[in-house]
């Protein structure tokens, strides 16, 4: 499992993506370990709730509320990045695999997305904050840059793993 993880987060492949490449397999588990040290308390939370299974929602929630500016649903809106972040929706046309097979048989890559997720709809969005679907368009700028803050650690974690690869 933690070499699929490995090989997700250094290949930046699809994220259902379950093959590991030949080179990822032979990694010992030391190396893993030297791959994921000197990351931070919240790179390695994040990484235990999106790949492991631990539920660290909560924890994340705080750090992301933390450096959120002050408004009406600021804790709302992070709790709503953490799980759509953590709990993606898979694109409906290639069902996440980011690739589509046409009537000939022949795959190609689908149109619709390009990482096998999309976002979640505006009214989800706004159901899970507790808003009216309309309100949701005051506040969809404000949350992007929330979510924004929160994916840059998956961003800084490729990163880490793909220095300590090298
Ligand atoms: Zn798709």
């Amino acid at each position: 499992m933690i070499e699929n993880l490995l090989a997700r987060l250094a290949g930046g492949s699809s994220w259902r993506e379950e093959q590991a490449s030949s080179a990822f397999n032979k990694l010992s588990v030391s190396d893993i370990a030297y791959c994921l040290s000197g990351l931070r308390r919240e790179h390695k939370r994040f990484l235990e709730t999106r790949y492991l299974g631990k539920d660290w929602n909560e924890w994340l929630a705080g750090w992301l509320y933390l450096q959120t500016p002050q408004s009406k649903y600021r804790q709302e809106l992070c709790q709503l990045a953490v799980r759509e972040l953590l709990q993606p929706r898979l694109c409906p046309k290639c069902k996440g695999r980011t690739e589509v097979t046409n009537r000939a048989g022949l795959k190609k890559p689908c149109d619709r997305c390009k990482s096998g997720i999309v976002p979640w709809t505006k009214a989800k969005r706004a159901r899970f904050v507790g808003m009216k679907p309309d309100a949701w368009r005051n506040w969809e700028s404000r949350y992007n840059q929330v979510y924004k803050r929160l994916e840059t650690l998956d961003i800084q974690i490729r990163r880490h793993v793909k220095r300590k690869l090298k």
